[in-house]
């Protein structure tokens, strides 16, 4: 009599255990749950989302009212300065924040490769990268590689939420000569391109206010003179940029931003 009920508490006792862990593991799967908690733990921001994925955490300075963008290049492969002004500019028009800091480019060692992938981009990030969203900071990378996309005549790519990649033996080869636009108009034209994908531009992210959605060319622009056209980020375009200006956002895009803010 005396062992069976002895067995009877150990029975008693294990099954307290079981339950206690599984009310355990049902409060850290759901912690609150509903959104109504009061005093939440700061979700955690993640840097390897689709471009566009962050839209508001750029446009709008109501989570995020500093901005910081990292730039680094490999040798040979430094973007000029005024560029990255026309890009703070470009930023600063657009973007409701209280700072933009755009840190001195830093020099990183080349890949060595014939041409770079997205895949090869995301792995020197992941290598490289120093700074990352914390607080009411957002952070933004940008990295410059010594060789060309993949194989075809891309000058640039938005690749993560916050993360841009730019081709600058291509972006040298189409600049600089007779004929052929400077290096900081091509350079501030693809730099400009391409924030706007992670600003979510177009209907990649941000609503449109009106449909202006190349659909047939990826998150792009149906206006030929607007920055977000399909092919301002590529060699074509400047090919037919005679010495002229960086093509700016229109209104229908402006109007897609602006409606966030
Ligand atoms: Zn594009």
């Amino acid at each position: 009599m005396k062992s069976r009920s002895i067995i009877f508490f150990i029975l008693l006792y294990s099954l307290m255990i079981f339950s206690s862990c599984g009310d355990t593991s049902t409060s850290v799967t759901d912690p609150g749950g509903n959104g109504e908690d009061p005093d939440p733990p700061p979700p955690e921001f993640s840097h390897t989302e689709a471009p566009g994925a962050s839209n508001e955490a750029f446009i709008t300075g109501r989570e995020y009212n500093q901005l910081v963008l990292e730039i680094q290049y490999m040798p040979g492969s430094k973007p000029e300065p005024e560029s990255i002004e026309n890009l703070r500019t470009f930023l600063e028009q657009h973007l409701d924040k209280d700072s933009i800091t755009i840190s001195e480019p830093v020099e990183i060692p080349s890949g060595n490769l014939e041409s770079y992938t997205p895949g090869d981009i995301r792995d020197l990030e992941q290598q490289y990268r120093q700074q990352l969203t914390e607080g009411s900071t957002l952070a933004s990378y940008a990295i410059f590689v010594d060789g060309p996309y993949q194989n075809d005549n891309v000058l640039g790519i938005a690749y993560y939420n916050t993360s841009t990649a730019y081709f600058s033996e291509t972006i040298q080869e189409i600049s600089g000569g007779v004929g052929q636009p400077s290096k900081q108009i091509i350079e501030t034209t693809v730099f400009n391109h391409e924030f706007g994908h992670l600003m979510g531009l177009v209907n990649n992210g941000t609503d449109m206010q009106d449909d202006h959605h190349d659909s047939s060319n990826g998150a792009h622009c149906t206006v030929e003179e607007c920055l977000m056209y399909f092919s301002v980020n590529t060699s074509d375009f400047f090919a037919n940029l005679f010495g002229g200006s960086v093509p700016v956002l229109q209104d229908f895009c402006v109007a897609d931003i602006e409606a966030l803010q």
